[in-house]
């Protein structure tokens, strides 16, 4: 596994759970606040996989999961023997994608390997090859299909960007089905930054109250969003 970043411990990547937290290398996505953008590079340097497996064999009383994210996980080739090696260690699974891989989560499901899955949706399905260079969003949809069906802990999740109308919000969780969880997330402007980009991240994020009431708004078509975060 091409890893490039992991974090020893963290109580709110992975629900209920105290996790260490593994990023992937490479995206097949380039979302224009992309906050992972050292990881879309090609050449960002890895860490080596017995290195990240000393530290989880050292740590097996201490931490009960591993949240495995990117950059895109899902894009892999050893994701599948990754994730069994962590669970004979008896460590939780939870997969962060941004959906793009719905026969990997299909294969990593029917192989029992997961615990909790978070899949971004980030845009109404018109405007994501806009956001983030990505078009085939019947992958993402069905990656979504996918998850109901198993039975799975499971989100969905958002970063509300400023470039989208509460209105465009509530249509796109209007047009989805009912998500078991759904986290609404603050907008950053991100450091790390493509310099085409720069105008349109200049544009001011919603406010803490702007956001509220967004969540407050899809509610109506999303009843288990969370209003807390
Ligand atoms: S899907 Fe995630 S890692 Fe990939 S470009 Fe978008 S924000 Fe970055």
């Amino acid at each position: 596994m091409e890893i490039a970043g992991l974090i020893p411990n963290s109580t709110v990547d992975f629900p209920k759970v105290l996790a260490a937290v593994v990023f992937t290398r490479g995206c097949n996505m380039n979302c224009f606040y992309c906050h992972n953008r050292k990881l879309l590079n090609p050449c960002a340097p890895l860490i080596p996989n017995e290195e990240v497996f000393g530290f989880l064999y050292k740590r097996q009383n201490l931490i009960d999961g591993l949240v495995i994210t990117g950059g895109e996980p899902t894009l892999q080739e050893d994701l599948k023997s990754f994730i069994a090696e962590v669970k004979a260690l008896n460590y939780k699974i939870k997969l962060d994608t941004n959906g793009s891989k719905p026969e990997v989560v299909q294969d990593l499901l029917e192989s029992n390997l997961l615990d909790y899955v978070a899949v971004d949706y980030k845009a109404p399905w018109a405007r994501y090859e806009e956001i983030c260079a990505y078009s085939e969003v019947g992958n993402i949809e069905k990656t979504f299909k996918i998850l109901q069906e198993s039975g799975i802990a499971w989100e969905a999740r958002t970063t509300v960007i400023p470039h989208i109308t509460p209105q465009e919000y509530l249509n796109m969780c209007k047009k989805a089905e009912q998500f078991p969880r759904y986290v609404m997330n603050k907008y950053r402007i991100p450091e790390d930054f493509l310099l085409e980009d720069k105008l349109r991240l200049n544009m001011p994020p919603y406010s803490l109250d702007e956001l509220k009431n967004i969540r407050l708004l899809v509610k109506e078509a999303q009843k288990n969003i969370c209003l807390d975060n």
